[in-house]
Order: C-alpha cells, then sequence, then structure tokens
C-alpha cells in the first residue's frame, strides 16, 4: 500500500510539514507565513493535481484543505488523499453549511474550520489534530527552568507547579515556543487576544507582570522586557 514518500537519505526532518491547499493566493499566503512563523515546514498548492503531486514529493505530515477548488473539489481531493496515505486533513468550508462539514467528515477529513477563520483557531485545531495523530512533537515545551505540558497545559518551575489562568498560560506558551525571540505587544496582542480585541490597551503588561509574579521573576532575568520593543523569554 503507497504511503508517503521517503525522505531523500541523510536529510533532517525535525520539522513538522504541513501542505496547504488553497487556491486564494491572500489566504494561502497569510496561512503558510503564520505557520512558518509558528516553526513548521509549509508547502502549498493551489488546485487538486497540485496537492496530490506535493503530498508524494513533499511528505506533509498535515494538509489544510479547502474544500472549493477549481477543478477537482476539495472532497475529491480528499477521497484521492485518503487512497494514498493516511495523514491528517483539515478541510475548510463555508461558514453553517452543515452539509459541507458532513462531507467533509465522510470523505475522511479529521476536523473542518468554517470559512473565513482567524489564524489563531486554525493553529489549534492543528495542534489538537497532530496531538491525537501522535505527531505534536512541540507537546512538552522546555525553556530554562520552566517546563510546560501543552496536553495537561500545567507549568512548572524547577518542578514546582505554578497555577496559571488560560490567558497568562497561553502566552507563557507562546513565550516558550519562541524562546530568545523579541516578541512585540502587538503580535502578542494578535495571537493571544485576537485581531479584533477591543479593550485595555495595557493587556499585555498585565498579564505579563502577572506571569512574572506566578513565575517568582521578580529581577525580570526570566521574561525580559526589550525596551520600546516587547519581551523576551530568556532560556
Ligand atoms: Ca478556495
Amino acid at each position: 500500500m503507497p504511503s508517503r514518500d521517503p525522505s531523500p537519505e541523510g536529510e533532517q526532518r525535525n520539522k513538522t510539514r504541513i501542505l496547504i491547499v488553497e487556491d486564494e493566493e491572500t489566504i494561502r499566503d497569510f496561512v503558510r507565513l503564520g505557520l512558518e512563523y509558528e516553526g513548521f515546514e509549509v508547502e502549498t498548492a493551489g488546485d487538486g493535481q497540485q496537492a496530490l503531486e506535493q503530498v508524494r514529493r513533499f511528505g506533509p505530515d498535515l494538509v489544510v484543505l479547502d474544500l472549493m477548488l477549481p477543478g477537482m473539489d476539495g472532497l475529491e481531493v480528499c477521497r484521492e488523499i485518503r487512497r494514498r496515505a493516511a495523514l491528517p486533513i483539515i478541510m475548510l468550508t463555508a461558514r453553517g453549511e452543515v452539509d459541507d462539514r458532513v462531507a467533509g467528515l465522510e470523505a475522511g477529513a479529521d476536523d473542518y474550520l468554517p470559512k473565513p477563520f482567524k489564524f489563531k483557531e486554525l493553529l489549534a485545531r492543528i495542534r489538537a489534530v497532530l496531538r491525537r495523530a501522535g505527531l505534536d512533537q512541540g507537546r512538552l515545551l522546555r525553556v530554562g527552568p520552566l517546563t510546560l505540558d501543552t496536553q495537561t497545559r500545567q507549568v512548572t518551575r524547577n518542578g514546582r507547579t505554578v497555577d496559571l489562568t488560560p490567558r497568562e498560560f497561553d502566552l507563557l506558551e507562546h513565550l516558550m515556543r519562541h524562546p530568545r525571540w523579541v516578541l512585540t505587544r502587538e503580535q502578542l496582542l494578535d495571537r493571544i487576544w485576537g485581531m479584533d480585541y477591543v479593550g485595555d490597551a495595557n493587556v499585555v503588561e498585565v498579564h505579563i507582570s502577572a506571569l512574572r509574579a506566578k513565575l517568582g521573576d521578580a529581577d525580570r532575568q526570566l521574561i525580559r522586557t526589550v525596551r520600546g520593543v516587547g519581551y523576551m523569554l530568556s532560556g
């Protein structure tokens, strides 16, 4: 039974690979940039034929597949991929179209996401599907004295459990996925609270302060402030 091609010999495969199949260039590029920033290796395809070719050539760990494609539609592509390889598929469907969702799941998709969607929703679903498939290499994040379990949502510092609110946890997870990167307040606001967040403009600062207090980081050596720019987790 054909499955994905083995990687060329000697090739390092330490990043999770995602194939995006979408004919709308703006969505394709937006998702690609976001996923690359999150540390995934990304390839794209604009139609079904290209998608099947990329599944063979690139050997993705997961496929994000738009239902509405020119030529072969997403359902057909989904069935074709299923015939060739056992890899997770997340289907993008129109909002509220129950038939599309049912058809997508029947065609073998592991999950679906209605359009329009926020990047963080897609990212959360990708991580959940990868986790279920046992492919989430980033389940246990370790940076310096910190350990964060993305599945049990438990955080420890030097082995001692730290109780965080859901937002504080999300913020710390994001910092721990990008250690030694300077993350701007805008990036953090966008990723954790969403683009359409309206509310206290100091929400990032407030949560960083709370995190520091709970992590015993009074001297700000763990979460550093980069003046006028944002924050950086040292590690
Ligand atoms: Ca489309």
